[in-house]
């Protein structure tokens, strides 16, 4: 029997960024939902990249003297880098300077061309450099970017258009049919009301830079760099190169992206698709922003916590708990050190660490004794399934922990360490058999941590183990799991 797939995405990150915060909420949100579902038992692709076309990519690289690949290529590691210091497992790292993403590009160009449904105009616009898109006067009044407040540059240029306006109905009754489509569903309105006034058609080329792909039928005019870098969700699983692939995982279960970013996944993408005559995804899950002290974090504004700087607070796991925990997802949050901080000391050293040690401890001196486990119908199993689901990954992480809140009431209760107490062994029991639960369920938030339990008390973290009972015999006193700050 062949299991069931998800797909799920990050958007491609600009390369020329010090992998920040930003680029780890939505790269760890990814990884904690593939995790997720391949605890479940299902296959999991998981797609992250980097964007490595467009203008500003070309004019950061002349400013070194270096070719624009040359200058891609010394970029790239440090993402690689980081994902892997953040404990972030995926499946492909795609950039879409790879030939196979450029010929997919050209393939889907071709696609929508056939359909009728690109032309050659004008397009005249406020281009901001950095978001690399026009704004109209409507969308920036001061002739300012919203984003970056800095001046827009009026241009004028022949290019290919996309005719956007023609599939307004067809996303509005997209939308109607599909409520997961548009996520979380409070943004939805945003996206459905300036649909509904009306779409405009899209400049899809360029000619005012060469770093690009060139447009299949036209070579002068080069792909501009959205159209480009929304395909790689159909590249990273073999578009043209593995239609096996590809017929398993498209389309994608979720697209996880920034606010900020959600208008082309919600609007554009899927037009582009129905010309193409490919199913559009699933889910697009629109995620807040990081700020720091409220101002959104980003290189350009200065404000940056980088994911070393992330890491060296209170280790890998205690950042991942924290940016999962504080914020419900979806939401914007607001980074603090202190927090962070207050978190690792007081849930994961005070709440889980000591249930681990203590148990492991009184274990060691009064044995276990295997009986049915009542304690562990206190865990809210199918409530965490749920919340998963349904992406509300901080409430999933609320109620495990609610768990080991009555796993450390019980053994306050029992005091398995009195001496006057009797059946330690099968108390003690039911609390490593509730551990083993608890380390399995959090594998796919604090992996390194969830490992080392499973190590230590030898069993495998698997979802069928959840319920299981546990087998071992012996146990030793386990070292602690977080120091504290
Ligand atoms: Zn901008």
């Amino acid at each position: 029997m062949s299991r069931e797939k998800f797909y799920i995405t990050t958007p491609i990150y600009y390369p020329n960024d010090i992998p920040h915060i930003g680029h780890a909420y939505t790269t760890l949100a990814a990884d904690i939902i593939a995790r997720w579902q391949t605890l479940l038992g299902k296959e999991v692709f998981f797609l992250t990249g980097t964007d490595e076309h467009g203008k500003k990519i070309e004019l950061a690289a002349r400013q070194k003297g270096k070719s624009p690949k040359a200058f891609v290529d010394e970029l790239i590691p440090s993402f690689v880098d980081a994902w892997k210091k953040l404990n972030i497992r995926y499946s492909r790292f795609l950039r879409t300077t790879e030939k196979e993403h450029e010929a997919v590009v050209q393939s889907l160009l071709n696609s929508v061309r056939k359909k009728g449904d690109i032309y050659l105009g004008t397009y005249e616009g406020y281009y901001c450099t950095d978001c690399e898109a026009y704004y109209t006067e409507k969308d920036a009044p001061e002739l300012k970017c919203p984003i970056h407040h800095k001046t827009l540059e009026k241009l004028q240029e022949k290019s290919y258009f996309f005719k956007l306006s023609k599939y307004q109905k067809q996303l509005l009754s997209y939308y109607k049919k599909n409520k997961l489509f548009l996520s979380p569903e409070f943004r939805s309105n945003e996206i459905i009301n300036r649909v509904s006034e009306g779409l405009q058609d899209l400049s899809i080329s360029r000619t005012s830079f060469s770093w690009g792909i060139p447009i299949p039928f036209d070579e002068k005019h080069i792909t501009y760099v959205w159209f480009d870098a929304l395909a790689n969700y159909l590249t990273g699983i073999g578009y043209l190169n593995d239609k096996k692939k590809f017929k398993k995982f498209w389309p994608a279960d979720v697209h996880l992206v920034g606010k900020d970013i959600s208008w082309f996944h919600c609007v554009i993408w899927p037009a582009m698709l129905f010309s193409a005559g490919i199913e559009p995804p699933r889910q697009i899950f629109s995620h807040g922003w990081w700020t720091f002290d409220k101002e959104k974090i980003s290189k350009s504004r200065g404000k940056v916590i980088n994911v070393d700087e992330l890491i060296a607070i209170a280790g890998v796991d205690s950042a991942r708990y924290f940016l999962f925990r504080e914020t419900p997802f979806g939401q914007d949050g607001d980074f603090s050190e202190k927090e962070l901080i207050e978190k690792h000391n007081n849930e994961l050293a005070n709440k889980l660490g000591n249930l681990f040690s203590r148990v492991t401890s009184s274990a060691e001196k009064n044995g276990i004794k295997k009986i049915e486990n009542k304690l562990i119908k206190k865990l809210a199993l199918k409530e965490i399934e749920k919340k998963m689901e349904d992406l509300e990954i901080d409430k999933a992480l609320s109620t495990i922990f609610s768990f080991i809140d009555k796993c450390n009431e019980y053994i306050q209760e029992k005091k398995p360490w009195e001496s006057e107490t009797t059946d330690k062994d099968k108390i003690l029991y039911e609390l490593i058999d509730s551990i083993k639960a608890i380390a399995i369920l959090l594998w796919p938030f604090i992996p390194e941590t969830s490992e080392k339990i499973a190590r230590h008390l030898d069993f495998e973290i698997s979802y069928e183990n959840i319920k299981k009972a546990y087998q071992g015999n012996t146990i030793k006193k386990a070292d602690i799991l977080f120091k504290k700050i």
